[in-house]
């Protein structure tokens, strides 16, 4: 499975450790994927990325590096918390059955509403509720997709400097 790219999707110039980049997040027909650009090439906006974010490259520090950026990964999801685009809805479960098995929220009680099963997640950290709609899709592939996720996000640190804010485009809107 892909992780975090360590070249430029356009360019294919090689990203250097500690040096910031953006990343967009895909759906295709099998599952998620992603492309890192460097900070000369813009990405293009048609297909519309799903998700949208700053990354850093971590400086070789094995020992410091985390694998997984839970409080990055924790604020993409709350950024996607009013949107009801339903593959944003669908990447909003995802996170947070991510941000659920890592332990960052923790799950509450669900309940059958008139638009779906909403399951209601707990920050462990500052016990906020985050009523999560889960997409009609089997178990299995949410799970697939989930793992896939995981990957996507990991090996890399992540920022939200709210200079770009991709997600509030309207290109697909
Ligand atoms: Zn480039």
């Amino acid at each position: 499975m892909p992780g975090p790219a360590k070249s430029c999707a356009h360019c294919a110039r090689a990203l250097s450790a500690g040096e910031t980049f953006r990343v967009h997040l895909y759906e295709t027909r099998e599952g998620y994927s992603r492309r890192d650009y460097c900070p000369g090439c813009a990405p293009s906006a048609d297909p519309a990325p799903v998700a949208a974010w700053t990354s850093r490259r971590p400086a070789p520090a094995p020992r410091r590096t985390q694998a997984f950026d839970r409080q990055a990964t924790y604020e993409l999801f709350r950024r996607l918390e009013d949107d009801q685009q339903p593959r944003k809805v669908q990447l909003r479960f995802l996170l947070a059955l991510l941000l659920w098995r890592k332990k960052t929220l923790r799950l509450g009680h669900t309940e059958k509403t008139a638009d779906g099963e909403v399951w209601e997640f707990v920050a462990t950290a500052t016990e906020d509720v985050h009523r999560v709609l889960r997409p009609a899709l089997d178990e299995e592939h949410l799970e697939q997709l989930s793992a896939q996720l995981e990957q996507l996000l990991s090996g890399a640190e992540v920022e939200f400097d709210g200079a770009t804010t991709p997600l509030e485009d309207t290109t697909d809107g």
